[in-house]
């Protein structure tokens, strides 16, 4: 059975804030929260504030992530379930949410990835639910797209997100601040 990742609305928005700050290039954080064995939790993604970022792929500092994991463990009641990074348009390029083979590579066991594709757009999309618990929308001139993985016994499937929130987001209208 597909492990479910339910996304807090604190998770969700502070997904976005951390891809459109950064684009075009791309981030790379860390997701908390709980989980039980088929559903994860996801209350904050907090982005790495030093991550070396570049164009295509984000470089990971293991050694900083190991350091990252005990902080967490010592100094909150939050598990660090996994990690997030966004894939940003390049070029005439347009960003998905496909696992790169380095991200496959790096994907740690018993853990969940999101990736957040950011593409520039037209005009307006709500927020839906799409094939494979994909959800996807706009905001301020951008279209995003956020998919979940999980990994169990060195296996990879994708883990449909449910976020109630970002479903709600457009009608709400409440602006996030656009990257200068
Ligand atoms: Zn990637």
């Amino acid at each position: 059975m597909a492990v479910e990742l339910y996304l807090s609305e604190n998770a969700f928005i502070g997904l976005l804030v951390s891809t459109i700050e950064v684009y075009r290039r791309e981030c790379y954080g860390i997701l908390l929260g709980h989980s039980t064995p088929d559903r994860v939790f996801v209350d904050f993604a907090v982005p790495y504030q030093t991550a070396n970022r570049k164009f295509r792929e984000v470089h990971i500092d293991w050694k900083r992530s190991a350091r990252v994991e005990e902080a967490v463990r010592g100094s909150t009641r939050w598990e660090l379930v996994g990690d997030f990074h966004s894939h940003a348009m390049y070029g005439p390029v347009r960003a998905s949410t496909q696992l790169s083979r380095e991200d496959e590579e790096n994907f740690a066991d018993n853990s969940v990835a999101m990736v957040v594709a950011i593409n520039d757009i037209q005009r307006p999309k709500r927020w839906a639910y799409r094939p494979g618990g994909v959800i996807a929308g706009a905001i301020n001139g951008y279209s995003i797209q956020i998919a979940a993985y999980a990994k169990k016994s060195s296996q990879i499937d994708k883990a449909p997100i449910i976020c109630p929130y970002a479903v709600g987001f457009m009608g709400r209208r409440r602006p996030l601040p656009r990257a200068g």
